[in-house]
C-alpha cells in the first residue's frame, strides 16, 4: 500500500512513520529543500544557532513513542532535558517570577515574590491535571468525528464530568477567581498563546494547559528543538520512507469521491492513501475543491508572531533559558491582537535563549537570543516600517526590564513575520496554530482528520484535529494512522 504525504511538518513526519512502521511505502513530498515546516534552525557563518520556532517542548513521551518497538540498529531518540526552571516572568523592571519545577523552590519563590497562596497555586495544579486526565483521552487521541469516540465504554465517565472542564467561564474568569495576585493571573491567562489565542475568550478548560508545563515539565532537546526533526528525518529514513524536497503539491486529485493521487511537477502519481501536513485553510484554497472550505473560511485564526533572531555579544545572568516581559495592560494586548488586528504598542516580550543550555549555540562569551511578540495573522499587512517601530519598542522594553543598554551588542538579526511564516510553511496568514480557541465550540468546529465526503484523504497537524503546537500534532499523526489502519484491518 502507497502512502503519499504533503508537507514535513512533525505532524507528517510523525503520520509517516507511524505507516512505514505498519508496512506502508510512503513518500514525503515537501515545497522547502529542508524538513520540519515551522519547526527549523538558522545556522549562521559567525556560529550562532536559533530554532526558528517553537522553543519549549512538553509531553516528549509522544516522540519517544516513534522510537519504540524497533530493532537495537534503528536511531534513538535525541537526549532530551527537563528544565528546573519553567520559565523567568518579569512583569516590571527589576522584579521577576521563577516558576520552578521543584515544589519546594516554587513555594519559596511564591511566599518572596507574590502575595498569592501557595496552596492556591498547588490547587490549580491539581485541578488543571484533574481536566487534563479526564478530557485528554478523548478530546486529544481520538477523532470527534466518530460516533464510536462518544460511545467508547472509557470515555462515558467523561460525559457525566462534563461540569468540570469549566468550559462556560473564561480562562481569565477562572484565573480572577482563583488567585489574588495580578502577576500570577497574568502568569496563568498566558497559557491561552501556546495555541494562539486570547485568554479573556478562550474557555478554561484551556487552563488544563498549565499541567503540561508545570506538573509533568518542560523539556529541551539537549541539541536544540531543531534535534526533535533530525531525529525524525533519521528514523523515517530508517524505516524506508522516501523524502522529495522542493517539491510542492499542486493538486489532491479526487475521483468518485476518493482521493487516488497527488499532482505534482507536471506529473500525477497514485497513491492508496494521501495525508495532508498542509495548512487545511490553504488545502481549501489551493489543492481541492473541499466540502468544509466556506466554515473553515469563517473561522477565526490563531495569532502569528514577529520574532528577532538576535546573536548578542554578551552573556547576561538575569535572563533564563525561557523568559517573559508582560505588557502592562494585557487585555488590550489581546484587544490589540484579535479586534485591530494590530501589533500591539506594549507587546508581551519572549526571549528564548537556547545558548544558556547548550553553549555550543553562540560564540564564546555570546547568546542567541529569539526576541518574540505575539502578532494578527494577518500575512504580509504587517511591512517593514511597521517592523522597524515594534523593534525599537522592544528594544526599549528590554532595555527598561533588563537596565541594559542592548541595541549595541546585537551582532546578528534575522527576522520572521506573519508574511514569511505564511511564505515558508503555508499557513495561511502566518497562523501559528491553525485556528484560535477563542469558544467553546473550537474543538468540535477544528478540521477533523478525515472528511466523509472524500475517501482516503486525512489530515494531521497544527490546522485540524486536536490542534496546534508540537504535542497535539503528534497526537493528530497517531489518530490519523490508527484510523488508516482500522480501515486496512476492515
Ligand atoms: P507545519 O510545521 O505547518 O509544516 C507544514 C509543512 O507542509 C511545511 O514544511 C510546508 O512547507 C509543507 N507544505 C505546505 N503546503 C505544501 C504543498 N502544497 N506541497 C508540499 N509541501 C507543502 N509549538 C509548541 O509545541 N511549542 C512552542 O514553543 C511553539 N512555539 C512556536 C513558535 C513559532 C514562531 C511557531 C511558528 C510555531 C510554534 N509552535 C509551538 C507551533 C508548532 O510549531 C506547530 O504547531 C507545529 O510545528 C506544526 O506542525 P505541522 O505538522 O502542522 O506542520
Amino acid at each position: 500500500m502507497k502512502a503519499g504525504v504533503i508537507g514535513s511538518g512533525i505532524g507528517g513526519l510523525a503520520t509517516a512513520i507511524r505507516l512505514a512502521k505498519l508496512g506502508y511505502k510512503v513518500k514525503i513530498f515537501e515545497k522547502n529543500s529542508y524538513a520540519g515546516g515551522k519547526l527549523s534552525e538558522i545556522n549562521t557563518a559567525s556560529g550562532y544557532r536559533f530554532d526558528t520556532g517553537p522553543s519549549l517542548l512538553t509531553l516528549p513521551n509522544l516522540i519517544n513513542e516513534l522510537f519504540e518497538n524497533l530493532p537495537q540498529d534503528a536511531p534513538k531518540v535525541p537526549k532530551i532535558i527537563q528544565l528546573d526552571n519553567n520559565c523567568r516572568y518579569f512583569f516590571r523592571p527589576n522584579h521577576f517570577f521563577d516558576f520552578f519545577h521543584n515544589e519546594d523552590c516554587l513555594k519559596k519563590e511564591v511566599e518572596l515574590k507574590t502575595k498569592e497562596s501557595f496552596e492556591n497555586i498547588k490547587n490549580r495544579l491539581s485541578i488543571s491535571k484533574e481536566m487534563y486526565e479526564l478530557a485528554a483521552p478523548m478530546f486529544l487521541f481520538h477523532s470527534l468525528h466518530k460516533k464510536e469516540t462518544f460511545l467508547a465504554e472509557e470515555h462515558r465517565s467523561l460525559l457525566f464530568k462534563m461540569h468540570k472542564l469549566n468550559f462556560l467561564k473564561t480562562m481569565h474568569t477562572a484565573n480572577k477567581n482563583d488567585f489574588a495576585d495580578e502577576d500570577i493571573i497574568k502568569i496563568f491567562d498566558r497559557y491561552a498563546t501556546y495555541n494562539g489565542s486570547n485568554p479573556y475568550k478562550a474557555p478554561a478548560t484551556l487552563n488544563m494547559i498549565a499541567h503540561l508545563e508545570n506538573n509533568i515539565g518542560a523539556f529541551l532537546p539537549e541539541k536544540g528543538m531543531y534535534q526533535i526533526i533530525k531525529s525524525l528525518v533519521e528514523l523515517a529514513h530508517y524505516l524506508g520512507v522516501e523524502f522529495l524536497y522542493d517539491t510542492t503539491i499542486d493538486q489532491i486529485v479526487v475521483e468518485d469521491k476518493k482521493a487516488v493521487a497527488l499532482n505534482y511537477k507536471d506529473k500525477t502519481e497514485p497513491f492508496d492513501v494521501i495525508i495532508s501536513d498542509a495548512d487545511a485553510k490553504f488545502v481549501s484554497r489551493h489543492l481541492i475543491r473541499h466540502p468544509l472550505k466556506k466554515r473553515l473560511e469563517k473561522q477565526e485564526s490563531s495569532t502569528s508572531a514577529v520574532i528577532f533572531y538576535w546573536g548578542i555579544k554578551t552573556k547576561r545572568k538575569d535572563l533564563d533559558v525561557h523568559n517573559i516581559m508582560f505588557a502592562e495592560d494585557y487585555n488590550k494586548e489581546f484587544d490589540s491582537l484579535f479586534k485591530a488586528k494590530e501589533l500591539y504598542h506594549d507587546p508581551t516580550v519572549y526571549i528564548y535563549v537556547s545558548s544558556k543550555l547548550n553553549p555550543n549555540d553562540a560564540p564564546e562569551g555570546c547568546e542567541n537570543w529569539f526576541v518574540m511578540v505575539n502578532a494578527p495573522s494577518v500575512g504580509d499587512v504587517i511591512d517593514k516600517e511597521r517592523i522597524t517601530v515594534i523593534k525599537k519598542q522592544i528594544i526599549d522594553k528590554i532595555n527598561r526590564f533588563l537596565q541594559m543598554d542592548v541595541e549595541p551588542l546585537i551582532d546578528f538579526e534575522e527576522i520572521a513575520t506573519p508574511g514569511t511564516i505564511e511564505d515558508i510553511t503555508n499557513s495561511q496568514g502566518g497562523a501559528l496554530y491553525g485556528p484560535s480557541s477563542n469558544s467553546v465550540f473550537s474543538a468540535f468546529l477544528r478540521h477533523p482528520n478525515f472528511i466523509k465526503k472524500i475517501a482516503n484523504l486525512y489530515f494531521v497537524g497544527g490546522s485540524v484535529h486536536p490542534g496546534g503546537g508540537i504535542p497535539l500534532c503528534l497526537a493528530s499523526a497517531q489518530i490519523v494512522a490508527n484510523e488508516i489502519n482500522g480501515k486496512k484491518n476492515n
